[in-house]
């Protein structure tokens, strides 16, 4: 069983607390996942980054952490065109002649490649809001039957006035909330602040038929479907809830009411917000040319690695400026990381001779200092910084073999909650002189199209115990 507190930001209480899960020693958290009618940005990224460096901490932690991701294949209505009935899924199928189904498959395949593209550890579960009708129908029909819901024309919605503690999570009160509900007028609605559970539209391509009692043909609204994922793969009582700050109000709070309303328990212990992502200092638009898909930024030529280390440079609530400048400073980073490791990995094989240095108590203040930061509301820019202290230390000393291996062992806890450095580096015997000069001789020969000189390189090297590798950046020589 843990004992060590890790602290962390919660949304509902607006206050720093120490982390106690329901069951000593293990997790239940669920994600807001992407809505897949596009290509992820690297905003949406940022928050889903949060979720799995808190998965990979809390296992580092020695925490037994069930992690579940939705995936919104319905299409969520924003607050503006809720009432509109549009659907963002919808209109994309419009705009490309698609199925929506065909398009939701598509961006839910990009955002699994995207996941592993970042270093994602996968969440135990991906569920699709098209896979549990079932379920938000059950839920509905019993916030009916106990006056939680009701329903007009076969649209069905949850009564605000039956549910006083709304609000709690995001803080509004009652007159901002009737204020924001009022910009759009709903006859059918008992309160303006109502939101829907089900809603019939004729236009509306993806429909099924009412899974609850005495209903009409519809599709369900967004706020519902994550309370019947999360409550159908971890029970009614989850330890955490995490999502963009925008996900707050209205979803996070209509989430709050109906789950609890439903199943008469406090829904979510602790709720994290991710601060939304600007770039190049403005908010993230397509019309501004500020807009990155993850693939944009791959396309670029950098690595899902150099990525995900520029997006968790900031601790997640904190406003942070992502620009393509900070990109580069990442991978400079993350160079000189891999250059420590390389020179480590040679002195703990013996390609290079071993120092007399002891490395024991930077090792101690590293780690401590990098564990210390992220118990503290996974502040990240501080546990990079102690990864970058670390480095200039281990490139200031010359450790004994024994330390060598010390600090490589430190550098792989680093890699498994931060996730951006990889495995250790290869390193090899250098190659002598004349196994270099064969290579050259091979290589001038390939250009001259004299091929029986290079084959006849190739096999002395062989020989030699050496193989040529063709890399992009001339040819290498490896241990054969
Ligand atoms: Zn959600």
């Amino acid at each position: 069983m843990t004992t060590v507190t890790i602290r962390l930001y919660n949304s509902l209480t607006n206050s720093v607390e120490e982390f106690q899960p329901m069951e000593p020693g293990k997790v239940l958290m669920y994600h807001c996942g992407p809505t897949v009618y596009s290509s992820p940005h690297i905003g949406n990224f940022r928050s889903f980054l949060l979720a799995d460096l808190l998965r990979r901490f809390l296992e580092d932690q020695d925490y037994e952490v069930r992690q579940v991701m939705n995936i919104t294949d319905v299409g969520h209505m924003t607050d503006d065109d809720e009432d509109q009935g549009a659907d963002k899924l919808e209109v994309a199928a419009r705009r490309t002649k698609l199925d929506p189904w065909e398009i939701a498959r598509k961006y839910e395949e990009e955002f699994l490649q995207c996941l592993d593209a970042l270093e994602f550890r996968r969440p135990h579960a991906l569920p699709r809001a098209t896979d549990y009708i079932a379920e938000m129908g059950t839920i509905i029909e019993r916030l009916m039957e106990q006056g939680h819901a009701y329903q007009v024309n076969g649209n069905v919605y949850f009564s605000i006035a039956k549910f006083p503690e709304y609000g709690k999570l995001s803080n509004k009160v009652l007159d901002e909330l009737e204020e924001g509900a009022r910009v759009e007028v709903n006859e059918e609605k008992l309160d303006p602040r109502d939101f829907a559970l089900w809603k019939t539209d004729d236009k509306h391509i993806m429909q099924w038929d009412a899974p609850f009692k005495d209903g009409a043909r519809g599709f369900p609204g967004w706020h519902i479907e994550c309370s019947a994922m999360s409550m159908n793969l971890l029970g009614d009582q989850l330890d955490i809830h995490t999502g963009g700050e925008d996900n707050l109000f209205p979803h996070h709070e209509c989430e709050v009411a109906q789950s609890e309303a439903f199943s008469g328990k406090q829904f979510v212990n602790t709720w994290l917000h991710v601060k939304h992502l600007l770039v190049n200092g403005e908010k993230m638009s397509k019309s501004k040319g500020n807009f990155f898909t993850v693939g944009d930024i791959l396309e670029q030529g950098y690595s899902g690695r150099e990525l995900r280390f520029a997006l968790m440079r900031v601790q997640y609530r904190q406003s942070m400026n992502f620009t393509l400048e900070g990109v580069d400073a990442a991978r400079t980073e993350l160079t000189r990381v891999e250059t420590a490791r390389k020179s480590l990995a040679r002195v703990a094989k013996g390609l290079e001779p071993a120092g007399p240095d002891d490395l024991s108590a930077a090792i101690e203040k590293a780690e401590t200092e990098f564990v210390e930061s992220l118990r503290d509301d996974l502040n990240t820019s501080k546990a990079i910084a102690a990864v970058m202290v670390f480095v200039s230390d281990v490139n200031k000393a010359k450790p004994t073999q024994e330390y060598a291996r010390a600090a490589l062992g430190l550098f792989d806890r680093f890699e498994s909650v931060l996730g951006v450095y990889g495995p250790t580096p290869e390193v090899q015997e250098e190659a002598p002189q004349e196994a270099q000069d064969l290579a050259d001789q091979r290589e001038a020969a390939r250009k001259a199209k004299d091929f029986t000189t290079a084959d006849e390189c190739r096999d002395k090297l062989l020989a030699m115990g050496f193989k040529c590798v063709d890399t992009p950046t001339g040819p290498r020589l490896e241990k054969a």
